[in-house]
């Protein structure tokens, strides 16, 4: 059975409550998928990402469980424990937790590192009823005997891939080895590498199975381009967009930190302030960062993939890819920062000529071509690069590297496409993507070649002419393009499946 409203999932009345106080008039697929089954108790292995609504899915009935199972709080120990790989994660899934217990006395603590370890070691004192933690400094308090896990009668280990991506499958076991046998575990993955089935097998016990793919229904909504530039005029396209276009609040994606920050400050030069976070920022100055660009005082963010991971902020009208990413899937991360909750967006996309194959595979997992801007105040503009561009070049060749390097040895990721395997359905006129390998052939560079392109805009630059519908279009209801991710199938077949095979 569907459950389509929050009363019928069995959610008690300050739960209800604090659910229209946060504006929610109906469950998302897995909140209604999950939520009766973990309520009673039940194991889950959701295969979700965020952006599903899967935080609500796991704090609504854990929160509900503890405060119908009351039990007196203990020092140091903490009732359930949420382990989540970054700590802007963390302290979003926290900020969850209150949200969602609100009316309740419920007492949560939240520990991460890049800070001091007192305030946590405090908040630990008494116990509390649900602690979420990053791998390291959850070991780090514990090993300081600051945090006792022998309590926790619920556990959620969430985005457990991007755990394994990021090295802590190895702390993630020793955290489970303190945990008493007798729980409720949750595990959530957007992918399922092969250690993570095994760690699944392992952990859980007849669990429920939920597999949620965001990508369509919000994909649906978000108006995507794909601007062709050269690399060295990038910023100045950046620039011109970020005036031309009505952007009201941005996130713009760089492949490396040291790309961001020269982002940042090209935008600076003119005129536009921008925030930038990326790995190599201290946690203070990220959340310093992140409080203001939430606020709208700045209202363009600067991120590195990483540092992005998890984000989430309502009203975002633009996702610029400065780069294209490494990793196909994560083009689909980014651009689902914007048309949250229902809301539609823009996904801006910049490819140079190096990039024309991370596009095709892109692409291929899109299972649809992006609408090409082909008229632009940079299009078929060269310039030589600058010797502070050449020197980003090497940093960012270095770090792809590395990136490939890690890629290949954890077997992850979606191999590249087949050229010629992409499908054109997107809705867009044929001619509007260039022909082969001749994106530039005869268009006319509006500077000579030899002319550096400054920061500012071209007195009148050519408007963007869009070839694909713009907000009014995407809809909902619009046909949906087939995704040959994963399973293809669209989530409300993949929840009918579920449920019916449930009830
Ligand atoms: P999550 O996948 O948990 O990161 O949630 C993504 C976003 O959806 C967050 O901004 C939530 O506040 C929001 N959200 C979660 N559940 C609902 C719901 N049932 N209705 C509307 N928004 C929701």
């Amino acid at each position: 059975m569907h459950h389509s409203d929050f009363e019928s999932l069995g959610l008690m009345p300050s739960s209800l409550e604090a659910l229209r106080h946060e504006g929610y008039e109906k469950p998302t697929p897995i909140q209604s998928a999950t939520i009766p089954s973990l309520l009673a108790g039940r194991d889950l292995m959701g295969c979700a990402q965020t952006g599903t609504g899967k935080t609500a899915a796991f704090a609504l009935p854990t929160i509900q469980r503890l405060i119908q199972n009351p039990a007196k709080r203990q020092p140091h120990k903490a009732r359930s424990l949420v382990v989540a790989p970054t700590r802007e994660l963390a302290m979003q899934i926290d900020a969850s937790f209150a949200a969602y217990s609100r009316g309740s006395e419920f007492k949560r603590a939240c520990v991460y590192g890049g800070v001091g370890k007192v305030p946590q070691i405090r908040a630990m004192e008494r116990g509390v009823d649900v602690l979420v933690a990053t791998p390291g400094r959850l070991l780090d308090l514990k090993n300081d005997g600051a945090i006792d896990l022998s309590a926790v009668e619920i556990v959620i280990f969430d985005e457990a891939d991007r755990m394994l991506d990021m090295g802590f499958i190895h702390d993630v076991r020793k955290i489970i080895a303190m945990l008493p046998k007798k729980r409720q575990t949750l595990l959530f993955s957007a992918t399922m590498p092969s250690e993570i089935e095994e760690l699944a097998r392992s952990l859980l016990s007849d669990p429920l199975r939920v597999d949620i793919e965001p990508e369509k229904p919000t994909i649906d909504l978000i108006t995507q381009s794909l601007y062709y530039v050269e690399k060295g005029c990038k910023r100045d396209l950046l620039v011109h967009l970020i005036k031309e276009l009505e952007v009201t609040r941005a996130v713009v994606f760089s492949r490396t930190k040291h790309g961001a920050d020269r982002i940042a400050k090209s935008l600076h030069i003119a005129g536009i302030e921008s925030g930038v976070i990326h790995a190599n920022k201290g946690q203070g100055n990220r959340t310093r960062t992140m409080e203001a660009f939430r606020a709208g005082e700045t209202p363009i963010l600067v991120a590195t993939d990483l540092a992005a991971r998890g984000i989430d902020v309502d009203d975002i009208s633009h996702v610029f890819n400065f780069d294209l990413p490494t990793e196909p899937e994560t083009y689909v991360h980014r651009i689902g920062r914007t048309a949250r909750a229902g809301a539609s967006g823009f996904a801006v996309t910049f490819c140079d000529t190096e990039e024309k194959r991370l596009l095709k595979q892109v692409e291929h997992l899109l299972g649809t071509t992006i609408p090409v801007i082909k008229v632009h105040p940079y299009a078929g503009v060269h310039r030589a690069p600058t010797e502070e561009e050449l020197r980003d070049k090497m940093f960012e060749d270095r770090s792809r590297d590395r990136q490939r390097g890690r890629g290949q040895s954890q077997g992850r990721g979606r191999p590249p496409a087949p050229s010629g395997e992409r499908r054109a359905t997107s809705g867009r006129p044929a001619e509007s993507r260039p022909s082969s390998g001749g994106q530039d052939r005869g268009r006319q560079a509006i500077r000579p070649p030899s002319a550096p392109v400054r920061s500012s805009t071209p007195a009148r630059p050519a408007a963007p002419q869009h070839d694909a519908p713009r907000r009014d279009v995407p809809r909902r209801d619009a046909p949906r393009h087939e995704t040959p991710s994963r399973s293809g199938r669209d989530v409300r077949s993949v929840i009918d499946e579920i449920t019916g095979r449930r009830s």
